[in-house]
């Protein structure tokens, strides 16, 4: 998935909250898509989200839809990997 396809997902998102401003949508969504070991381009979009007023939404849309790529909700993939594995594992149990 690429930047545009991510800004007109976040724009499909039931998210009534869409209009106060997702802040990838205000800067370079490029930032959001960092490529391996650009570990400073990283930080920079988690300190962006973590300052987004759709954070949770956002992570939680990323978590369900099983989105591999990007930073969404400032989670990384393997992040959010990790997030279902344990939902699964406490579902188990
Ligand atoms: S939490 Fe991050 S990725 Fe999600 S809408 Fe906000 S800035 Fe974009």
């Amino acid at each position: 998935m690429d930047a545009h396809a991510m800004t007109d997902l976040l724009r499909a998102m039931d998210v009534p909250r869409w209009d106060e401003g997702a802040l990838c949508a205000q800067t370079d969504p490029e930032l959001f898509f960092p490529e391996v070991g650009q570990t400073d381009v990283v930080r920079e979009a988690r300190q962006l989200c973590a300052r987004c007023p759709l954070l949770r939404e956002c992570r939680e849309y990323a978590i369900r839809r099983g989105e591999s790529h990007g930073i969404w909700g400032g989670t990384t993939d393997r992040e959010r990997r990790r997030i279902r594995m344990e939902r699964r594992r406490g579902a188990a149990a």
